[in-house]
């Protein structure tokens, strides 16, 4: 087995590493605020490669920023949508659907 030589100081050195399929573990079904069951999954920055625009905001997620992919169960894979994770997290209190009575 060769050693493995240390890693450089270098941070731009992290992008040459082999991306991970953690990703594709990652997925999870979370109930929406219309009752429709979404499959969610985390992509990781170094698997993030295409600006996405993301339906929470209206606003483009760069690639190689971690964010949020998912689509109802009910519309399929097909019909996935990429957001901000911030923006995923935050749906419910802004505007999709309102509960403050
Ligand atoms: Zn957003």
């Amino acid at each position: 087995m060769p050693r493995r030589k240390p890693r450089p100081a270098n941070a731009s050195a992290r992008f040459h590493e082999e991306p991970r399929p953690l990703g594709d573990v990652f997925g999870r079904t979370e109930q929406g605020p219309d009752g429709d069951e979404y499959v969610v999954r985390s992509i990781p920055g170094s698997r993030a490669l295409k600006t996405y625009r993301c339906p929470g905001c209206d606003h483009e997620i760069m690639p190689h920023v971690a964010h949020i992919v998912a689509w109802s169960t009910s519309g399929g894979e097909e019909d996935r949508r990429h957001w901000h994770t911030g923006c995923w997290k935050g749906r419910h209190t802004r505007g999709i659907t309102r509960r403050w009575s």
